[in-house]
């Protein structure tokens, strides 16, 4: 379970102070996919990098199975990284190596075996079905493979939770569903729980149990899926799910 408690987050920029998030409260049980959905600027990233500590809290705690993870430092911090994985918009894949050798790049550095590696490098490739491109580079493959390439690469560890910040936000309408699909059902065989930021209330709809809305850095509404989406009670939650009228 990842718990966030009275989170915020205030960067400062040539000595001006900008507030990206604010008192955040949020709870995301094992097991959930759950969507944090608000439009750009809202503090969505700032949220998810908060997660795994690329992003320092300015307050509150981030609590991980009872953990407070927000004072963790060097090889804790590691361990705490190893067990999220993190998919991104642009894929973030190295153009100089093959598609085998992203997906077990994260083994790599924890040095196990070529073998080892190699093995599950190509587990990884089958599950997200791509064991004939294992030697490609991802330059030869559509934005769809790349992400799955990326997806895999998130999973080499075994982590017990992944982090998509936009994950399918450079993808077509077809190859996102794709994309959903896969990991609905990487969340149903594996376990694992996704954590989905979308700007798409299309995507919360298809995938996500349970939503948040951030709005200029804060929660403004949360609850299961169904519920907020049949009954959103506020503005923002209304312009995303087209009910009202963006120039209005
Ligand atoms: P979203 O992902 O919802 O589009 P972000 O979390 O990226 O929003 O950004 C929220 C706010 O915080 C924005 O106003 C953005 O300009 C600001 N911000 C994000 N990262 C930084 C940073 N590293 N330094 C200064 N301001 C930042
Ligand atoms: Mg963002």
């Amino acid at each position: 379970m990842i718990e966030l408690r009275n989170l915020s987050k205030t960067y400062t920029e040539r000595g001006r102070e900008h507030t990206a998030l604010e008192g955040i409260d949020l709870t995301i049980d094992d097991g959930d996919i759950f969507g944090i959905i608000g439009m750009s600027g809202a503090g969505k990233s700032t949220l998810v990098r908060c997660i795994n500590l690329l992003e320092r809290p300015t307050s509150g705690t981030v609590i991980i199975d009872g953990v407070d993870v927000t004072a963790f430092s060097g090889a804790q911090l590691s361990g705490l990284r190893a067990d999220i994985g993190m998919v991104f918009q642009d894929f973030n894949l190295f153009s100089q190596r093959t598609v085998l050798e992203n997906v077990t790049f994260p083994l790599d550095i924890r040095g196990d075996t070529r073998e080892g590696r190699e093995a599950r490098g190509r587990e990884l490739l089958d599950l997200v079905g791509l064991s004939d491109k294992a030697s490609s580079y991802p330059a030869q493959l559509s934005g769809g493979q790349q992400q799955r390439v990326s997806i895999a690469r998130a999973l080499a560890n075994h982590p017990r939770v992944i982090l998509c910040d936009e994950a399918t936000s450079a993808l077509d309408s077809m190859t996102t569903n794709s994309v959903l699909k896969l990991l609905r059902q990487i969340n149903r065989d594996l376990g694992v729980t996704i954590v989905v930021i979308t700007h798409e209330i299309g995507v919360v709809e298809k995938i996500c149990n349970k939503v948040a809305v951030l709005d200029g850095s804060r929660i403004v509404e949360h609850g299961a899926t169904s519920a907020v989406l049949t009954a959103p009670e506020h503005e923002v939650t209304k312009r995303l799910l087209g009910a009202v009228r963006w120039d209005a």
